[in-house]
């Protein structure tokens, strides 16, 4: 895979409007929106504001490239050919896209092309080997029969997708889609439409037909809405907040559209006085400031057993004061702004939140620099299970230090919260590991690892962090309807 360390040039700006039925076009309105250069706060460009007559265009052209263009009538094999074309072509552009993601995202050009772009182009390989092995089941009926099942795609899909992996939150939307047949109307994030829309221009040219990909860029409320709420569209996948989906759980209801969700987290991560402490402080580190805390699995609530806290918590406000903020187009930046003005200032309020209601900062806890949304790797202790900061999602660089005793009290703590997306424990006693693998209630739990991803392995949350899962042989059938057919032999 080509990947440069040369200082970044800043990527070309290459598509600014609605893709709809293989044509580049403005939005119906003619309105546009700013996206923004988070590290900087300047307009990146325009881009076209979508709304509903959008998205209705964008689903009549899926419709029909669903029932009645190439696609319809396309071997799945050759269904998969055009998705590993689609990996093909993005590894070729791997340096680019990753510089247009850390433009328009502000995360640091090293994650990008080291970690989205990777999981991207792996993602789509993994899903385009699907593409023709949808088997459905001979099944045998009382009487003269013959009964059989057909796993069919599920239809238009509705896909929208957050800012904090732009690139990687439409693979994973994408992979299972194409590869199961269906067609597309995607809405990115309204602060990061960049690589969305080049990617829609790269399927193009791997052949995918008019139609079976649209991209509509616009604000939630809006284009989002108008996508939940069309009744041409079959599905929904949504990722983002919990109060989002439970509006789009609403929005939905009118047209019974099947629904999946991938939400928000407040993952507990557990070290225990017998773990490598090095590799434990490590991984804490990453599991809560990879991609500047904006991430939906974050470690934020570090459970640590009371007899190692002291020297542990040293380690990790080493960590953090080390960490290099700054340009992220610098391939040295660890750590880069925060997407928007927005989540800046509610960063900045839970900060504040934390050392009003007597949490103890140990480092950071400032805004960083002038210009930018950019915020210093901030370390909370003495934090107790009731305060703010360890009961909501933060999605910034926010540590939060809880102490703990013993196994006994862990479990019930770790399980405290409506959130249920991953967990974490670190230990060498491969009991305690299972004992927490079992009983915490979470989608993903990772043992003496945090962020470990990977196309084959389910994603997604326990309780109020969503339904279904993405990634895995288990994301298909999100995708796809059985169909029973039986015949009278006689
Ligand atoms: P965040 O607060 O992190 O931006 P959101 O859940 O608001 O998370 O946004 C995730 C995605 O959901 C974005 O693409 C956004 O535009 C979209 N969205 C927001 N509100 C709605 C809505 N009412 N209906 C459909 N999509 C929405």
């Amino acid at each position: 895979m080509a990947t440069t360390t040369l200082p970044i040039a800043p990527p070309q700006i290459r598509h600014q409007q609605c893709f709809i039925g293989g044509q580049w076009v403005d939005s119906v309105s003619g309105k546009t929106f700013a996206t923004v250069n988070p590290a900087t706060e300047e307009e990146i460009c325009q881009v076209a504001e979508g709304d509903a007559e959008d998205v209705d265009l964008a689903v009549q052209a899926a419709r029909n490239a669903l029932e009645n263009g190439p696609w319809a009538g396309m071997d799945a094999r050759d269904r998969g050919g055009l998705m590993y074309k689609l990996a093909d072509l993005i590894e070729q552009e791997l340096d680019e896209l990753a510089a247009l993601e850390t433009l328009d995202n502000g995360k640091p050009i090293r994650d990008a092309r080291a970690a989205d772009l990777p999981l991207v182009i792996d993602c789509l390989r993994y899903y385009a080997g699907y593409a023709d092995k949808f088997h459905g089941k001979t099944i045998p009926v009382r009487g003269n029969f013959f009964t059989y099942t057909r796993r069919e795609p599920i239809g238009v899909a509705g896909q929208i997708i957050p800012w904090n992996f732009p690139l990687l939150m439409a693979a994973w939307k994408w992979g299972p889609a194409l590869a199961a047949g269906c067609t597309i109307v995607m809405k990115p994030a309204e602060q990061t439409p960049l690589t969305c829309l080049r990617l829609a221009q790269l399927a193009q040219d791997a052949g995918f037909p008019d139609g079976v990909i649209n991209v509509v860029p616009g604000f939630g409320p809006t284009a989002g809405a108008a996508v939940v709420k069309h009744p041409g569209v079959d599905k929904v996948a949504f990722t983002g907040e919990y109060k989002t989906a439970q509006i789009i759980m609403r929005d939905a209801a009118e047209t019974l559209k099947r629904l999946t969700f991938e939400l928000g987290g407040k993952s507990p991560n557990i070290v225990f006085a017998d773990a490598d402490l090095e590799a434990a402080a490590a991984g804490a580190h990453f599991g809560l400031f990879f991609n500047q805390g904006q991430c939906c699995c974050a470690g934020s609530r570090l459970f640590v057993e009371e007899s190692i806290h002291d020297k542990f918590v040293d380690k990790l406000v080493a960590l953090s004061k080390d960490c290099k903020i700054g340009d992220p187009l610098d391939p040295e930046t660890q750590q880069g702004p925060q997407v928007d003005k927005a989540q800046f200032d509610k960063i900045m309020e839970y900060i504040d939140l934390g050392n009003r209601q007597g949490a103890q900062c140990l480092t950071g806890g400032q805004r960083a620099g002038e210009r930018g949304y950019f915020i210093e790797p901030t370390v909370f202790d003495a934090v107790t299970d009731d305060m703010a900061i360890a009961t909501e999602e933060i999605f910034g660089p926010v540590m939060n230090i809880l102490k703990f005793k013993d196994v006994d009290e862990i479990v019930d703590r770790a399980n405290n919260t409506f959130y249920g997306l991953a967990a974490a424990v670190w230990t060498r006693d491969i009991g305690k590991a299972h004992h927490i693998a079992r009983h915490v209630k979470a989608g993903t739990v990772w043992v003496n690892c945090y962020d470990v991803f990977d196309a084959a392995a389910p994603f997604g949350g326990f309780k109020m962090s969503g339904i279904g899962r993405e990634l895995g042989e288990k994301a298909l059938d999100n995708y796809l309807e059985d169909k029973t057919v039986t015949v009278a032999l006689d």
